[in-house]
């Protein structure tokens, strides 16, 4: 267990230097992430690049045995590179150039832009390629989707079309340019999706998903260019970046592959514990969360100060779900720029307070557990589905107002959640087959080979819920000629005969076998059973009594469909049957804002129990586990004080 902070040495006095050291030893603090926005001061000028500053600040550290993530600086470029270089500034989708004054001005695509990128990443490579207190390397800060619309990125859109579909003919046929007089005849024709061209009317669906899976292609080669520079000079060292949890304008699925794991920047503002298992199912693996909340966020305005021991909740919230490191964001706040009012560990006095001594207190936890916590993760009977096509295809068509993908996972999630069930979240390429139960938000560009796959997870035993809206478009984002749920109609034993996009006005109410009834909204697909079983049944409109939601026995498995949108205590009532039916691990009837995540190891499960809420509560457990602070053997209720934590270990 690795407890760090993100630390800018170049802001403050070097005499403050080895005070800081200090104290980040004094608090358990073993790594520190440096530099990564820190260009003007590694090469003030063009190819004069100044490494002594950060060799003394790596010195300092280093004498207080903190070692190093360094962050190459390609997210701020420094003035001189803009004034020399304008044509480097990305163009927004009115074709107005950023200026020079924030950070991100810069088109990931521009070949210029991608020298200077090279030439930084190379020279810092080399420079400290050998240097004992550097672990790692952090590749620029929270890279997105390159969505700039200037002239080089128009021709390179062109070419990766080029190269995707071959010929102009196949990309007509993909996108059904008949539509709207739109057929290409040379590929200089096709537009970005510039606002300037369609005016109020809207670009083609299908040219609009193409540009954001370019976008983000655009960001992992310019990635994968710093990735080959850090590995070829540097391959004792660890190459990661730090993602934004449930950020969607980059399909992390990619820019993951070049990495050695994911780490993320963890700002909580709800209960972060699905943007947790968004993280660690990007890979499937452990993560490190490398900036984490310390104090309130701030640039101009400032948000309520963490209360005493929810910053610690988090912390080990985090480590619940899989992270290895905590590195808190930042170690004190600064005195200039932007971000004055983003508290770090210190104010602005550097005084330690209470934060610092939470931080400490956290440390001496990290150092003691660790061995219990060493080879342990995550591991779930269930798994929700995921992927950026299907997040994007419902930004450009959101069916009705309110309605995505992230509305569903949200409430799939939390109902798991409320019922002590972990869950991984995987993309629709993960291999399946561990899981017990899989939950598909909706799915609802969908081609014959994703259905045909979870046809045989299904068949072969596997437990699949479908939402509304599946199977409704191909994967160039034009609709699929069959009835819904198109491929996966056999699957789910079901024809939706028509839908009503009632949206977030409308209400109907579902009912039941139980009796129990819901309120739902947004949408009302109209089921008739082909196969499948009633689960639920309208109870309004011109469509009462007809199917809403339904289960299907198909083959060695089985499979539900969501047809409408229920309100959020329906999941909990829904799920909590077929987990108990499955008889899956879980830990019912939590109190609101207590949870549970559990990581797994070779003696056993260690359950981290969060209360993410400033009141007492009560957990009722199943099974008689080992309080790890206590020491001691606990067998049915544990109170949690307000934001308290406890680590049970259980056999079971
Ligand atoms: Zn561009």
């Amino acid at each position: 267990m690795i407890l760090g902070v993100d630390y800018y040495p170049e802001h403050w006095d070097e005499a403050r230097w080895p005070v800081d050291a200090q104290l980040m030893q004094e608090a358990g603090i073993s790594v520190v992430r440096l530099a990564e926005f820190a260009w003007s001061k590694l090469e003030p000028r063009e190819g004069d690049y100044q490494f002594a500053w950060l060799d003394r600040a790596l010195g300092v550290l280093g004498e207080r045995a903190i070692q190093a993530v360094l962050g190459t600086p390609t997210a701020a470029p420094p003035a001189w590179l803009i004034e020399k270089h304008p044509q480097v500034l990305p163009v927004d989708e009115w074709r107005r150039p950023l200026g020079f004054g924030a950070r991100l001005h810069r088109c990931l695509a521009n070949p210029t832009f991608r020298h200077y990128s090279r030439a930084i990443t190379a020279a810092m490579a080399q420079h400290y390629a050998a240097h004992p207190s550097v672990l790692g390397w952090q590749t620029d800060n929270e890279l997105t989707g390159n969505r700039c619309y200037c002239d080089v990125c128009a021709a390179r859109f062109r070419e990766w079309l080029e190269r995707k579909y071959g010929s102009l003919d196949a990309l007509n046929r993909a996108w059904g340019t008949p539509f709207w007089s739109q057929e290409y005849t040379a590929w200089t024709q096709v537009p970005l999706p510039w606002q300037t061209t369609c005016g109020p009317m809207a670009h083609n669906p299908s040219l609009l998903l193409d540009y954001r899976r370019f976008a983000s292609d655009i960001t992992v080669e310019f990635q994968h260019e710093q990735v080959e520079i850090l590995r070829e000079h540097c391959p004792e060292h660890f190459v990661t970046h730090n993602f934004m949890g449930l950020h969607d304008a980059i399909n992390y699925y990619d820019l993951a592959r070049d990495l050695d794991f994911v780490s993320w920047d963890n700002y909580p503002g709800g209960s972060a514990a699905l943007p947790h298992d968004v993280m660690r199912g990007i890979q499937g693996e452990n993560f490190w969360v490398m900036e984490e909340k310390c104090g309130h966020a701030g640039w101009n305005t400032m948000g309520p100060i963490p209360r005493p021991g929810q910053v610690r909740a988090w912390a080990w919230q985090a480590v619940g779900h899989g992270a290895d490191a905590v590195v808190f964001f930042r170690w004190r706040s600064c005195r200039s720029g932007t971000e004055q009012f983003w508290q770090g560990i210190l104010n602005h006095d550097a005084v330690p307070g209470r934060r610092y001594r939470e931080i400490a207190q956290l440390g001496r936890e990290f150092r003691q557990f660790a061995p219990d916590l060493e080879g342990t993760s995550p591991e779930n009977d269930v798994a929700l589905l995921y992927s950026y096509d299907q997040i994007w295809a419902l930004q450009i068509q959101p069916q009705v107002p309110g309605f995505s993908l992230g509305l569903w996972l949200e409430r799939y999630h939390q109902a798991l959640h409320r019922l002590g069930v972990g869950a991984d979240v995987v993309s629709t390429e993960a291999d399946l087959s561990p899981y017990k139960l899989v939950i598909a938000p909706p799915l609802y560009l969908l081609d014959d080979a994703l259905a045909a796959r979870l046809d045989r997870y299904v068949a072969e035993g596997g437990h699949l819920v479908a939402s509304a809206r599946t199977g409704v478009k191909d994967g160039n984002n034009c609709a699929r000629e069959e009835t819904l749920p198109g491929p996966l109609a056999r699957t789910l034993g079901i024809a939706v005969e028509d839908y009503d996009a009632i949206g977030q006005g409308g209400t109907n109410v579902v009912a039941l076998a139980d009796g129990a009834r819901f309120k739902v909204s947004l949408w009302c697909d109209l089921l008739r059973l082909e196969g499948a079983k009633q689960v639920a049944r309208y109870m309004r409109d011109f469509y009462e009594g007809v199917p809403a939601i339904s289960v299907h026995n198909h083959g060695k498995g089985r499979a539900w469909y969501v047809g409408t949108v229920p309100e959020e205590r329906f999941f909990r009532h829904f799920l909590r049957g077929i987990v108990e039916g499955l008889r899956l691990r879980m830990v019912p009837d939590l109190p609101k804002g207590v949870e549970v995540a559990a990581r797994q190891g070779d003696r056993g499960r260690i359950l981290v129990v969060t209360n993410l809420t400033p009141h007492k509560q009560v957990v009722h457990l199943q099974d008689a586990c080992e309080d790890l602070f206590a020491r001691a053997i606990v067998t049915e209720a544990i109170e949690l004080h307000p934001f308290g934590v406890r680590l049970l270990r259980t056999t079971r």
